[in-house]
């Protein structure tokens, strides 16, 4: 199966989704996450209409972005350390895996350095000590409450990465438990947090059925990564 191929197969379970949950498929939008994958393959995901690309590692991305076509839309959806925050804001339009308040404030200087403003999203451990990156559910509020005086992030939603299960339906409890703490946030705190951030090769359609607006499918579209 050739990647365009593979990106027509996911539309099409992304719409079956959709429709199982009374969704709007225009509602969800697809990330194609390229981490260890050459432009030459990026390109064929472009030729099928792909625009959203996910990358994980700062250093594998700033060597790879320049060379791909521009008007590209990158996504960093990895663990990121507060020294790479300068190349992120000057390289990506989103990033889905913010885990701390000094990592959220860091990222707000940087962009305000560059005269811009960045969407981002927190990464929320829902599924507690197997899972190693994310905020504590606890922790997060009152890093939601800091942002408000953080002109140069716009906080749009939140992310998670559930423990890998057998069966995608293992998944689906950590995700209808994000939805349910943005719920309750979107409630305390007034910011929309409409997106979330959620569902991979392997359990996208359950993400779907909970409530994910981006889902963020790598191996189902560029093959195995070395
Ligand atoms: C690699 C990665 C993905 C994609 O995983 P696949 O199983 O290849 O679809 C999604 N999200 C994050 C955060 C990743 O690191």
């Amino acid at each position: 199966m050739s990647v365009q191929d593979n990106i027509s197969r996911i539309h099409e379970r992304m719409a079956a989704a959709c429709m199982r949950a009374g969704r709007d498929p225009g509602s969800v939008r697809l990330v194609a996450v390229s981490k260890k994958h050459q432009p030459e393959s990026i390109m064929e995901a472009v030729a099928a209409g792909q625009t959203v690309f996910g990358e994980s590692r700062v250093q594998e991305a700033v060597a790879k972005i320049p060379r791909c076509p521009g008007g590209l839309s990158w996504h960093m959806i990895g663990h990121l350390q507060s020294n790479k925050v300068r190349q992120v804001v000057q390289y990506f339009d989103m990033i889905h895996s913010i885990d701390s308040l000094r990592l959220l404030e860091a990222v707000n200087q940087a962009a305000e350095q560059a005269g811009r403003t960045l969407k981002v999203m927190l990464e929320v451990n829902v599924s507690g000590e197997s899972v190693k990156f994310g905020l504590k559910p606890e922790d997060a509020p009152s890093v939601l409450e800091a942002s408000n005086r953080l002109m140069n992030i716009e906080l749009t939603g939140l992310m998670t990465m559930p423990p890998m299960t057998a069966l995608a339906e293992g998944a689906r409890p950590h995700f209808r438990r994000l939805r349910e703490l943005r719920d309750a946030w979107r409630a305390a705190t007034g910011i929309p947090l409409e997106e979330l951030s959620m569902g991979m090769s392997h359990d996208f359609e359950v993400a779907i059925e909970e409530g994910a607006t981006w889902i963020r499918v790598g191996t189902d579209i560029f093959g195995e990564r070395a």
